[in-house]
């Protein structure tokens, strides 16, 4: 044997002791759920993890961003407790709450907010060749809805139907992830896609560079009615000069993304990742031009499951709530 018995055991003395004497040190593995990497969920999910290991590497916490299928895919994995955190549209967030669409007869009441972040329009894009310039004209098109799992989907049945367009008879409806969506309109294999995401949106950038992006308004007297009957939605616009070639605002509806988490998270992790987030803001604002804007204020607000004590707690310290 080439180590006697007396050093396994010394080193094994020492380890357990490395262990015994530090205990604050002990790791708190952190998982949190974006969406795709080219869209913007992503980013919070990395830059909300940048935040927490470069300020919090002292309690323990290792924090990973990763990509993930979306809104209806983070909500549903949080609850199964694969995710500590994940990223959710507010529409999604209330739906899950309550029972509807996705959670039909089944509602989450576990789901907690956390923060919201940026603002989320919905988008239709398409390729200037196709002709699309309104929602009527997707009409024998083949179009992307969003992959199941993802937030978008909602989005664009709800628009279609305010519409009068059947989903399985007067388009043909794709489910594509949405890197392979981008890939597929400059590829011209489909013709349009309907994506939920913060401006600018690097996938979108890309995909201006890479074709003649067009974007079509959603903003008929149905939708408007849609965004009026339900608290988290607004009119707004997706500004123009972001994307090559969509020079003037393109009007639409928007929701918030959102921090989510479940309420089984323990107290003390959600109150030092809120409290890592808030205090880091000037950092976060400047990861990525979607985040510019949020506002300690704002980030309260949009929230459509309740907040959980952990978050609370930080928002009483600080005079936010
Ligand atoms: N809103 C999209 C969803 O819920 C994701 C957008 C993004 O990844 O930035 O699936």
């Amino acid at each position: 044997m080439r180590y006697g018995m007396k050093w396994v055991l010394a080193l094994v003395a020492a380890i357990g002791m490395a262990f015994a004497a530090s205990p604050a040190a002990a790791q708190k593995f952190l998982v949190v759920g974006g969406g795709s990497t080219t869209g913007v969920y992503y980013q919070v999910a990395l830059n909300v993890c940048k935040l927490v290991n470069q300020n919090l590497k002292s309690k323990g916490y290792n924090c990973i961003g990763r990509p993930a299928l979306g809104s209806v895919f983070n909500i549903n994995a949080i609850k199964r407790g694969l995710l500590n955190f994940g990223v959710a549209q507010s529409d999604r967030n209330w739906q899950a709450y309550n029972g509807k669409a996705d959670w039909e007869g089944k509602a989450y009441k576990g789901l907690r907010s956390v923060f919201s972040a940026h603002a989320e329009t919905v988008m239709l894009a398409t390729r200037a060749d196709t002709g699309i310039r309104k929602v009527a004209d997707l009409r024998g098109k083949r179009v992307n809805i969003g992959n199941p799992g993802s937030g978008q989907r909602g989005n664009a049945s709800d628009v279609l139907k305010i519409y009068g367009i059947n989903l399985n008879d007067d388009i043909k409806a794709e489910g594509l992830q949405q890197g392979e969506a981008s890939r597929a309109l400059v590829d011209k294999k489909i013709d349009a896609f309907f994506y939920t995401v913060g401006n600018p949106w690097g996938g979108g950038l890309e995909i201006a560079n890479s074709t003649a992006l067009r974007m079509v308004p959603i903003n008929s007297a149905g939708i408007k009615k849609l965004v009026s009957g339900n608290p988290y939605y607004v009119m707004t616009a997706i500004p123009g000069g972001i994307y090559k070639g969509v020079g003037k605002d393109v009007p639409t509806y928007a929701v918030k993304a959102t921090f989510v988490t479940s309420a089984k998270q323990d107290k003390q992790t959600v109150y030092d990742v809120v409290k890592t987030v808030f205090d880091n803001l000037g950092k976060l604002q400047a990861s990525h031009a979607a985040f510019k804007y949020l506002k300690p204020k704002e980030m309260l607000g949009g929230l459509s499951a309740p907040l959980h004590e952990g978050a609370l707690r930080y928002y009483k310290e600080k005079g936010l709530k």
